[in-house]
């Protein structure tokens, strides 16, 4: 039996690459085999289906193609100077450019060449006719194009097709020779081995009923497309396929597990609940009683919850879990809320008396600083069951912290929390406990769906009546007087001012530097002992940090000069002022958390942009859209447009499961919908892909790409 597999020959072979461009593409592009290289698909298309009129040629244009016959042709050397056609051999080696005059019916325009002037010279004759295709400039006054592509005149305009696909590219292998044209070169030759190969990935049922291509003529159009109608119909199989497989692998394991693992059944409300509830000073949000509602249909749904629950900062985040934790009590299950900071879990804890002081419900903290004594306690009351609520830090993941019966485990801010402490926190009893993820970092909801695509998501997008909206402005360090000013007004009226510096990791000294440089100018304007300043940087100790951070909760200071670190972090409701020093350096998301630090109480509260001369045109952006809305899910949506998924905060240590070849978070929401909600349909009548109509379906799951990291196991 003959087995042809081009597909996974090595690109050297390939004719015209060789040994060392085939080092070259795998180092500058990650290419090795054939295969690798018709995945590498155009980033952009010229159209070259038109020719333009000379004298309609305008200098702006990216890119124009001529049909004209050479005039003439000169030869200049260095200084400019004319090299003589006539002397015979002609000193090719002495001219440093290649001037040709070309025309058509409308006009002549001069090409200019630096490189290939020998070759160019040659075939550039005079009186004969070309297609010529590049960038004008005006020069002089004049138009011109330098180095045009050359393509010889025939009916048709040069390329394989009207559309010509453009290829990522870099220096380096322009310099060994793999322009655009030797790369267009490589992929055809490279289809015409491969194309028999290709296998269609996709049942026939499912490009029946969404209209797609097959994936043979959607990959040979997306390389040559045939015309503009082909390449769209190329692209929308390609990003389907690609959002599709990546939905149904995430989705299968969510089918499976859900029918496999058991969960904790807790279908008692109880009366600590009620009690909890009743004393409310306020009632719930419809956001807040929607997720409550959702919660509790997985806490009595017999299977494991695994649920992300997304708010912005203030939106009521804290009573949802409390409330979800005296489900579980009421069910006789204890609890745990995990933090990834002993600030941010001694804040939990303290808020959360407030909501327990009508209940029996006993509660405890657990942190790195508990001391023997309380630790001791704490210990003997979860493994005897009489604590219900445990507040926590990482401290609750040791081995020697045992449960009587935890049920349900509430950890905030995911993304601090590695994969084995996760996997610590479900060997804590029989079965594993329910687990309610929160973050405040609003993620899209696209990029949820493919980060999380196996998690079930809970938004609370309403927040609490009564927030005033967040004064935000924008200036330049012109107005800092004017700024320092403000901020002892706001002092004089007995309110607190955050200033945050940027930390860019690569230069952390640089950082310091300026932070302590801010800090001194800080000092100067509000010198002691009227006003206090308290600092807190990521070099200090842990003491040192929450012995500041503290003296500025509890109102001691009333500057606090910082860098990041509050970022996910305390509460200070009488903080009205936010001001972030160069905020051009920020990223949106990072800007909206720092910001959601601000107009938690009831006063009116500030954004203060301060931004440097060096803002470039994008970072300007950025910061208008801060001042423009406050709406944390319009901002990241945005930042993942303006910076595509990968980047984003909160994302970039988790990762997106699978790096995506030709799908965009950012644009192909909608074809991702589809796409999840056809997996789903698939899913429902065959979860485990064992149909005929299936196979090539879990074939392709079975590849390495889709070999993701099971999240309902570690979050
Ligand atoms: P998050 O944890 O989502 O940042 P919190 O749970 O800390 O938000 O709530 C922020 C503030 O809003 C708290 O002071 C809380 O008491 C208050 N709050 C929560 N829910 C409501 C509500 N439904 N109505 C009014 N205030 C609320
Ligand atoms: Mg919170």
């Amino acid at each position: 039996m003959s087995v042809l597999n081009n597909l996974g020959t090595s690109i050297q072979y390939l004719s015209g690459v060789g040994p060392k461009r085939a080092e070259l593409l795998r180092r500058e592009l990650g290419i090795e085999t054939l295969s690798d290289l018709i995945s590498l698909y155009p980033f952009r298309y010229i159209d070259r289906s038109g020719i333009t009129p000379i004298a309609e040629i305008q200098s702006t244009a990216a890119s124009v193609q001529i049909r004209a016959r050479v005039l003439s042709r000169t030869l200049l050397g260095p200084s400019g100077a004319v090299i003589s056609q006539l002397t015979q051999p002609i000193h090719f080696n002495a001219a440093k450019r290649l001037s040709v005059v070309v025309e058509d019916a409308s006009g002549s325009i001069e090409l200019v060449f630096f490189k290939g002037i020998k070759w160019n010279f040659t075939q550039l004759v005079p009186g004969s006719e070309f297609i010529f295709f590049g960038k004008p400039q005006a020069f002089n006054g004049r138009l011109n194009m330098v180095h045009p592509e050359v393509d010889p005149a025939r009916n048709e305009p040069a390329g394989v097709g009207a559309l010509t696909g453009v290829y990522t590219s870099t220096e380096k292998l322009k310099a060994g020779g793999i322009t655009g044209k030797v790369m267009c070169k490589m992929q055809a030759a490279a289809l015409s081995l491969c194309l028999p190969e290709i296998e269609e990935t996709l049942p026939d049922y499912l490009l029946q009923s969404k209209g797609l291509v097959s994936l043979r003529f959607a990959l040979k159009n997306i390389h040559f497309p045939a015309d503009t109608s082909a390449l769209e119909k190329a692209q929308r199989r390609l990003k389907y396929e690609e959002l599709f497989l990546l939905q149904l692998s995430l989705l299968k394991q969510k089918f499976v597990r859900s029918r496999g693992e058991k969960g904790f059944v807790m279908s008692k409300v109880g009366a600590d609940w009620h009690a909890c509830y009743n004393a409310l000073p306020y009632s719930l949000t419809g956001a807040q009683q929607r997720v409550i509602k959702e919660i509790r249909a997985d806490l009595m749904s017999g299977s494991q919850m695994n649920r992300l629950l997304q708010g912005d900062v203030g939106s009521g985040k804290t009573m949802v879990a409390v409330l979800s934790c005296l489900l579980a009590v009421g069910s006789g299950y204890q609890t745990c809320i995990m933090a990834p900071t002993e600030v941010l879990a001694r804040q939990h804890f303290n808020n959360i008396q407030k909501y327990l002081a009508p209940t029996t419900v006993k509660s405890a903290i657990l942190t790195g600083s508990s001391t023997t004594k309380q630790r001791r306690e704490t210990l003997a009351g979860l493994a005897d069951g009489s604590i219900g609520i445990i507040v926590g830090t990482h401290a609750l993941l040791e081995d020697n912290v045992i449960f009587a019966n935890l049920g349900l485990a509430v950890i905030d801010e995911q993304h601090r929390f590695g994969v084995d402490q996760r996997a610590k926190l479900w060997a804590k009893n029989t079965i594993a406990p329910h687990v309610l993820v929160m973050t405040a970092t609003p993620i899209p909801r696209t990029l949820a769906m493919t980060l999380y695509g196996d998690l079930d998501v809970s938004v609370i997008d309403e927040m609490p009546p009564g927030r005033k909206p967040v004064k935000t402005i924008c200036i330049g360090e012109n107005k800092r007087r004017a700024m320092y000013n403000f901020m002892k007004e706001e002092i004089a009226k007995g309110r607190q001012v955050f200033v945050v510096y940027p930390l860019i990791f690569e230069s952390e000294k640089l950082d310091l530097q300026n932070l302590e440089k801010g800090y001194e100018d800080i000092l100067q304007a509000f010198p002691m002992p009227e006003y206090k300043v308290a600092i807190v940087h990521g070099q200090q100790s842990n003491e040192e940090k929450n012995f500041n951070m503290s003296a500025f909760a509890a109102g001691r200071a009333h500057i606090l000069v910082s860098t990041t670190v509050i970022e996910v972090g305390v509460d200070v409701p009488n903080a009205s002022v936010m001001v972030i020093e160069s905020a051009q350096r920020f990223g949106l998301s990072q800007l909206h958390q720092l910001r959601g630090r601000v107009g938690r109480g009831s006063d009116e509260s500030y954004c203060i942009l301060m931004k440097d001369v060096k803002t470039s045109r994008e970072a300007q952006q950025r910061l208008d859209l801060m001042c423009r809305t406050e709406d944390g899910f319009a901002i990241a949506e945005e930042d993942m447009k303006m910076r595509g998924p990968g980047d984003l905060e909160g994302t970039a240590q988790s990762g997106l499961p699978i790096s995506l070849n030709i799908a965009s978070l950012a644009r192909d929401g909608i074809l991702l919908s589809e796409a999840r909600a056809d997996a789903i349909d698939v899913l429902q009548s065959d979860p485990l892909l064992e149909r005929p109509e299936n196979q090539r379906l879990s074939k392709e799951l079975k590849k390495n790409k889709y070999d993701i990291k099971d999240y309902s196991k570690i979050s």
